[in-house]
């Protein structure tokens, strides 16, 4: 409304003038470039930008309590902070102030909700920024968005009347890259001399206490100036949670939602190897939204297997496959599964052939434990599971199809792990420097050998081929139970498989 008030009298001045006689070129000149300046430099929020959004956010006070499988990283944390609860003794022994903690880890585990956990362990305020909110063409600008950074978390203590304040900068790698190393450099490095300046000048007698905490994901990225003592010289991990911490994360995310009685969530835990805390709270999540759909006044275990499929591979799709197609997929998983069954009975998860995201099936194994290191044997083992597939395809139907590509993809990386660690038959090898010929021909001797293996296993085991995926397209989803129940009965109830 002001606008056009605005532009009706310039508009009546400069008809005005022109009807004086007054040559108004350069008038229009300014006024267009000033209003294009104007309209630019709102659009892009540079004048008025703010930290508004994640204020608000912070007022929903997030305590340590409430942050699962952290322990190790939630005792850093709270280590490092009673240097700012205990600041008399601190001060008196003259003790340099803790300024910075930076939090590394993968996205999702909880890093965000740690920092917002440590400004109401301290009772600071808290405010949050994300390295990409720093990151303009314009030189100066992000620099002048940290002084005011610094500024305003210092004022809105003082309003609240607060004597600490946490600064949360979540992406620093994104500002605090190695100087030098980008093309538009001189931005960058402005900006982070400035979170250097602004650091360096923090001081324990000031009537607003600063710490300034960072989250990351590439430490390795970080420009070292950073790192070094006064500045962010506390590093706290936040690794995946491992079998415990999901059991934690999961009781958690469900303490406020009716479960059913046949509910394991330690089933749940071992199910979710590689979860995230944040993947965890959205298999939560989805498990209620299926049990409301359902109609269901409690949420069940089946409601959390099918959220566990979405969350790991999205929603499903909408397109109904041909039967052809479907027949192939059921095919090919079954082969996957029986191949699992056979080199470690009780592996198969569950089955489906529902089409979902990228994938129209799919057989999940539940890991026994978490594994973060593998024999040869287990490598062989998972790159027969791999091809399974493709070699069920080919000897139910004739031939193999695309739909194995990723496997392929997969048993390859397997091979190469193999070659890597020096567990093939070359020995201790570097592949950097081994011939291109010798190493493909050891790669494809490894997955040539575990083919031929596959062929005979699923030969012996072509009848409960044909009936597991008969069962599996007509239910879309079997349980490994199920499955074993049907491969019980052959070849004869109770005989182990040898091939
Ligand atoms: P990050 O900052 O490490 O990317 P966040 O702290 O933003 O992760 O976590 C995102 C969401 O995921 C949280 O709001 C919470 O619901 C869930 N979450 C992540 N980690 C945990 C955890 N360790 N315990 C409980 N919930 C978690
Ligand atoms: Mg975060
Ligand atoms: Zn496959």
């Amino acid at each position: 409304m002001l606008k056009e008030i605005c532009l009706g009298v310039i508009l009546a001045v400069l008809i005005f003038l022109v009807v004086v006689g007054y040559d108004v070129t350069p008038l229009i000149f300014f006024v267009a470039v000033g209003a294009g300046a104007y309209y630019f430099a709102t659009t892009r929020g540079l004048l008025n930008k703010n930290f508004s959004e994640h204020q608000v956010s912070a007022n929903q006070q997030i305590s340590f309590g409430d942050v699962g499988g952290q322990a190790t990283a939630i005792q850093e944390l709270s280590e490092a902070l009673d240097f700012i609860r205990n600041i008399n003794a601190i001060q008196e022994l003259g003790i340099r102030p803790l300024k910075g903690v930076l939090l590394t880890g993968p996205p999702g585990t909880g890093k965000t909700m740690l920092a917002k956990a440590a400004a109401s362990y301290t009772d600071a305020v808290f405010v949050a920024a994300s390295g990409s909110e720093f990151i303009e063409m314009y030189a100066g600008v992000g620099a002048q968005r940290v002084r005011r950074l610094f500024q305003s978390a210092r004022e809105k203590a003082l309003k609240q009347g607060k004597s600490n304040a946490l600064i949360f900068i979540d992406e620093i790698e994104i500002l605090g890259g190695r100087r030098g190393r980008t093309t538009s450099h001189l931005e960058y490095d402005q900006t982070l001399n400035q979170l250097l300046v602004e650091m360096d000048g923090l001081r324990v007698d000031e009537n607003v206490r600063l710490l300034v905490m960072a989250a990351t994901n590439r430490i390795d990225m970080l420009d070292p100036a950073l790192l070094r003592p006064g500045r962010f010289d506390r590093q706290v991990r936040v690794d995946l949670p491992d079998k415990e911490g999901r059991l934690e994360i999961l009781k958690l995310h469900t303490r406020n939602k009716p479960l059913a009685e046949d509910v394991s969530l330690e089933a749940l835990a071992r199910d979710t190897f590689g979860f995230s805390g944040a993947h965890l709270e959205s298999l939560a999540n989805e498990a209620a939204i299926l049990a409301m759909r359902g109609n269901s006044k409690v949420i069940e275990q089946h409601h959390f297997q099918e959220a566990v499929d979405k969350v790991l591979l999205g929603d499903r799709l909408e397109r109904r496959p041909m039967r052809a197609e479907l027949e192939r997929v059921a095919i090919h998983e079954t082969g996957h599964a029986l191949m699992s069954e056979i080199v470690k009975p009780g592996s198969v998860s569950t089955l489906t052939v529902a089409p979902r995201g990228q994938a129209l099936g799919y057989m999940r194994q539940s890991p026994e434990d978490d594994t973060y290191m593998f024999t040869r044997n287990y490598l062989e083992d998972q790159i027969a599971i791999m091809l399974a597939g493709a070699v069920a395809e080919e000897q139910v139907l004739g031939n193999k199809s695309t739909g194995a590509v990723n496997d392929y993809q997969q048993a390859m990386r397997l091979a190469e792990k193999i070659v890597d660690s020096g567990m093939s038959r070359l020995g201790v090898v570097s592949s950097e420097h081994l011939p291109g010929g010798l190493h493909y021909r050891v790669l494809s001797e490894i997955l040539g050998a575990q083919e031929a293996r596959v062929r005979s296993c699923l030969i012996s085991l072509r009848a409960a081929l044909y009936r597991i995926a008969e069962v599996l397209l007509e239910q879309e989803r079997i349980s490994g139970d199920k499955l074993r129940e049907i491969l019980s009965g052959v070849p004869a109830p109770g005989q182990r498989i040898y091939c």
